[in-house]
């Protein structure tokens, strides 16, 4: 997934839980399951094309102007939101940042987190459906949010 729809999904996990590492945990969990959903998250076959890092920084932003218009300015950033929408982009942001990953990757367990993030990602090759899965996801998060708060 893109990790604009993470950081949603993990803080409105963390708004729900309203424990701080309890949401971190549940970030790093939605993490994972929602990478099992066929999804798109690059273009350029993981290279950070200019083009790559321009469509996750949009999309980033985003996500950030929706789930702060929606959510956190009625809640304000609390611990667990905080946390949740941490655990929710860490993964990525470990395993998939250039120079970063190459860290990560070193040690043992980065190579086998990487090995196993790998194995739980489905692509979805048409691009259509899987920005269509994404936005679904994320609207539905965005409305369970605004529900919550
Ligand atoms: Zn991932």
């Amino acid at each position: 997934m893109l990790i604009g729809t993470h950081i949603i999904v993990g803080s409105v996990a963390g708004l729900a839980l309203d424990n701080p590492l309890g949401a971190l945990f549940l970030g790093l969990i939605s993490h994972l399951l929602l990478d099992t959903i066929p999804h798109f998250d690059t273009v350029d076959d993981n290279i950070f094309t200019k083009r790559q890092i321009t469509i996750v920084a949009a999309e980033l932003i985003v996500a950030i102007l929706l789930i702060y218009s929606l959510v956190w300015r009625h809640t304000g950033l609390t611990a667990p939101i905080i946390l949740g929408s941490i655990g929710g982009f860490l993964p990525d942001c470990l395993d998939n940042v250039p120079v970063l990953k190459d860290y990560f990757r070193r040690t043992k367990f980065g190579a086998l987190f990487h090995y196993w993030h790998e194995r739980w990602h489905r692509k979805q090759k048409v691009i259509s459906i899987a920005i269509l899965t994404q936005s679904f996801i994320a609207a539905l998060f965005l409305y369970l949010g605004y529900l919550v708060k």
